[in-house]
């Protein structure tokens, strides 16, 4: 699994749109940084609306606010970053989780450090975007906490003084720094305090003073599979947050330098610059790794406008549509594997829809390409949504598009009894605590990319009710986008402003027809209301869908409506098989009642937009002829089918 293949006869079939350019010495000279076309808005300035302020309620009611109760020894307990920083004294963790023992077993001692700061990343997020005063208090008192652990030199981290800076194998030290620092961008970004962001640019100096540009290797290790050296790359996202909040470009060119070791070195990472330009290689390491190092190749490339780079990011991105579902989620149950998507045996994690959605939104707002928009709208609406249990506060950490069964292995697999990360849990304590901080992590993160800007324009980029309130050079700005959007596709934007700007608003590719209420032009996918705004205007926009059919990468057929991917619901058996001393917390497993594989019969299929609910004729093989099929949003789903191999009747 840890191995790279070689697959030439397999990836034979693809062609890259890219040559090699010429000229160029390395892909990682810097030659002249991006203009990046839009600038995210703060935490601060957005306002969730609609279901999407309702989910994050939920969450913050459910795991995301009670994660410390649920599992007070690997959060609130474990002083990580403080007292109980680790020495060369301290040679295991417990952490709870089922595996064989050996010498990957070292990545456990920085794996709180992960669950914890992630957690809170989420956490931070959700309790700013509902404005909650009471988890807001209980967050100033851990971020007063953690700002108290900062040593004189800067360090923040996990680290003691005999440890830090000095690896030669699996370490933490970047990692737990990013995921800390992450969250406490955000509550800078709410609290404007200085001294938060004073001690983030200090630790930052620390870690840049320890690992100096060109003159060390953060990335070197003497054995190739790293967890928490490689994850450690993803600190790309500190650097550039901090590089847009000071304007010091060395901010920005230390992402170059991270993702010039990080290529240099013998590691299993699937995104180094080397292997990604090998047409030969599919992706095939740790898929949050690869799903997240997208940004950081992304940061790199934008930082040096290296042709090079661009090639590779391109390259990337070919090969991650290779690993892409229907739902839009990129596969790997904790590895790619060079195997390519499929909807029944290839699963993706809670962890990797994150990253990617993540990865998407950052290209959408350096790049203005409206695509990624799309492709983030899909992970989030579909796979997402379909991975979140509808009803309890529970996750699932593994899933597949085509779920026939979630009691623990792939659709019902049984051969791995320790496998228990396809079924639903607050916590997933027996694989890893990751994927449920993550889960609280995506609500917020959609939220706050769905407007961008820059000196002359407000975008709303990816789309749902919420609002906002920003400037556009000097001058104020507020706008409500009323809608139910994905589950209707008309808006109401009400724009209260006083001066002269561009409102850009997506077009999806899936939209047939669009119609706005007042005098507009299209360009590059975008509609443009480009004038002087005077006091309070509201402006109504619709976009026509159609139910669709598409074939996915193995030509299974699925079916769409706007933004939502449809499934067939299956009716299921659920087993309650722990309940957490939080009360309303289970783990839940589900059985099918009775499980048929619908294929694909080529009949049209018909909606009824008050329930939300669509027909079609699915052929059924056992009986041996098309059935009337109800389709529903696969984020409603538990147990579905959402892809049909053509009927071969
Ligand atoms: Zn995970």
């Amino acid at each position: 699994m840890k191995t790279t293949r070689v697959l030439s006869g397999l990836f034979g079939m693809i062609t890259f749109a890219c040559s090699q350019p010429e000229s160029v010495q390395s892909p990682f000279d810097k030659i002249e940084p991006v203009q990046e076309v839009y600038q995210p808005l703060t935490l601060a300035e957005v306002k969730p609306e609609g279901w999407i302020k309702k989910q994050i309620r939920e969450n913050l009611d459910g795991f995301t606010g009670q994660l410390d109760s649920l599992i007070p020894a690997l959060t609130s307990d474990d002083k990580i970053y403080g007292e109980e920083r680790l020495t060369e004294k301290v040679k295991g963790k417990d952490v709870g989780a089922l595996g064989v023992p050996g010498d990957w077993q070292v990545q456990f001692l920085w794996w709180n450090s992960e669950t914890q700061s992630n957690w809170r990343d989420g956490y931070i997020r959700s309790a700013i975007l509902l404005q909650d005063q009471e988890h807001l208090a209980k967050l100033t008192s851990y971020v007063d906490y953690i700002l108290s652990t900062q040593d004189k030199d800067g360090y923040l981290g996990i680290y003691d003084q005999d440890l830090r800076y000095k690896f030669d194998n699996e370490n933490g030290e970047l990692w737990a720094k990013t995921t800390l620092l992450r969250g406490l961008l955000a509550w800078y970004e709410y609290s404007h305090d200085e001294k938060v962001l004073s001690a983030i640019e200090r630790a930052i100096q620390n870690a840049m003073d320890n690992y100096p540009a060109g003159k060390s290797h953060p990335f070197y290790s003497k054995q190739p599979n790293v967890g928490g050296t490689s994850h450690g790359l993803a600190i790309t996202d500190v650097f550039e947050a901090l590089y847009r909040i000071t304007g010091k470009t060395a901010y920005r060119d230390y992402c170059l330098f991270l993702y010039k070791d990080f290529s240099e070195q013998e590691l299993n990472e699937s995104a180094q610059y080397k292997k990604l330009i090998n047409d030969t290689l599919l992706l095939s390491t740790h898929g949050v790794h690869v799903y997240e190092h997208l940004r950081s190749l992304t940061a790199a490339y934008y930082a040096s406008g290296n042709p090079e780079l661009k090639h590779a990011l391109d390259h990337f991105l070919e090969k991650i549509a290779l690993e892409t579902t229907a739902s839009g989620a990129g596969v790997g149950d904790e590895w790619i594997g060079a195997r390519k998507a499929d909807a029944t045996t290839r699963g993706y994690e809670y962890c990797s829809m994150h990253e990617l959605m993540h990865s998407y939104l950052e290209l959408m707002r350096k790049s203005g390409d409206r695509t990624f928009a799309d492709k983030a709208e899909k992970i989030f609406f579909n796979a997402a949504q379909g991975a979140r249990h509808p009803s309890e506060s529970c996750i699932a950490y593994l899933k597949t598009d085509n779920s026939y069964a979630m009691t623990g292995g792939l659709n019902g697999d049984t051969t791995d009894k320790t496998q228990t990360r396809y079924s639903y849990s607050p916590v997933h304590q027996e694989a890893a605590v990751c994927c449920v901080p993550m889960a609280g992590r995506i609500a917020p993160y959609y939220a706050q990319y769905m407007w961008l800007k820059n000196d002359h324009a407000l975008v709303a980029s990816v789309l749902g009710p919420g609002s906002i309130e920003t400037k556009i050079g000097d001058k104020v700005v507020r706008v409500e986008e009323q809608t139910g959007y994905p589950f209707e596709n008309s808006f109401r934007f009400v724009v209260t402003a006083d001066s002269k700007f561009a409102l850009k608003v997506r077009k999806p590719e899936w939209a047939k027809a669009v119609t706005v209420s007042v005098e507009h032009t299209e360009e590059e996918g975008f509609i443009v209301i480009d004038k002087t705004w005077k006091g309070t205007e509201t402006i109504e926009i619709a976009f026509e869908a159609e139910p669709e059919v598409h074939s996915d990468i193995n030509g299974e057929k699925y079916f769409t409506w706007g933004a939502l991917v449809l499934a067939a619901p299956i009716e299921s058996v659920e087993e309650k098989t722990k309940s957490w001393p939080v009360p309303g917390f289970h783990n839940l497993k589900y059985a099918p009642k009775k499980l048929v594989v619908y294929e694909y019969a080529d009949k049209p299929v018909s909606i009824d937009e008050k329930t939300m609910t669509f027909i079609t004729e699915l052929y059924n093989p056992e009986t041996k002829a098309t059935e009337s099929v109800k389709l529903v949003p696969m984020g409603q789903t538990i147990l579905r089918q959402v892809t049909f191999k053509p009927s071969g009747k």
